[in-house]
């Protein structure tokens, strides 16, 4: 049983927070941007309870999650205790599930398409919530993943912000799995510059110092935290 006792989980997952933290604090010293420019987003999809307990004891509050039900599980009556939480939808967004995304998530990172930005703004209008939105660019084109092409890009922030008057902060990618990911954070921060959008989430376990040079305000760290995902959810 050792796998479930938080004792066997708690220390190790406090010491992940603590080197994740130094490395972006190193990495902004480095790159000469100021700490509280760069906010750590915990990705907490498949964790059990003890490994939240345990993120949350360690201070943290900004959490990441891939899906709707499994964030309503992991969070909706932790929010009593902790009114400081900010919840982060990462994962991709049916339409038909957009009512309780709204309801549960402070920001939602993967609008991507017109359809969801007309089913967000009416879910908008239907709860009285209005989570801020970041738009998801495919900036590798790749067919299978999630996300607006480059190209069109322009155009979905300008219909989301102006047709549906969603409060479009920032832009989220997804480099390709197998290319260096530079070109590819430098083209989101393009986009989101030509738009005046401020807000960058980029850079997961694997490359988020190389995210924090070419500008993130948010890294979404899952494994570099928590340890591998014992059944782990491809990014899309
Ligand atoms: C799972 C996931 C992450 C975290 O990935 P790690 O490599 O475990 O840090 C970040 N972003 C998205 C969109 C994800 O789905």
């Amino acid at each position: 049983m050792t796998a479930s006792n938080p004792a066997s989980v708690v220390p190790s997952i406090h010491d992940r927070f603590a080197v994740v933290r130094e490395r972006i604090r190193s990495t902004c010293v480095a790159a000469g941007r100021d700490l509280a420019s760069v906010i750590l987003t915990a990705v907490s999809k498949t964790q059990p309870d003890e490994a939240l307990e345990a993120a949350l004891a360690t201070g943290q509050r900004v959490f990441g999650e891939n899906r709707v039900q499994e964030a309503q599980a992991h969070w909706a009556d932790r929010r009593a205790a902790f009114p400081d939480l900010e919840l982060r939808l990462i994962g991709p967004l049916q339409t038909n599930k957009a009512v309780e995304a709204v309801q549960l998530f402070d920001v939602i990172e993967t609008l991507d398409r017109e359809k969801l930005a007309a089913a967000l703004a009416a879910a908008m209008q239907k709860t009285g919530r209005r989570p801020r939105i970041l738009v998801q660019v495919n900036t590798g084109a790749e067919p299978q993943k999630a996300g607006v092409l480059p190209d069109d890009a322009d155009a979905l922030i300008a219909s989301a912000r102006d047709g549906h008057g969603l409060t479009v902060e920032g832009l989220m990618c997804i480099p390709p799995a197998d290319e260096a990911p530079e070109p590819h954070f430098k083209l989101l921060a393009e986009i989101a510059a030509r738009n005046g959008l401020s807000v960058l989430s980029m850079g997961m376990s694997g490359d988020y110092e190389a995210a924090i040079s070419c500008g993130a305000t948010h890294v979404r760290v899952g494994s570099a935290l928590f340890g591998e995902r014992i059944s782990p959810l491809k990014p899309s």
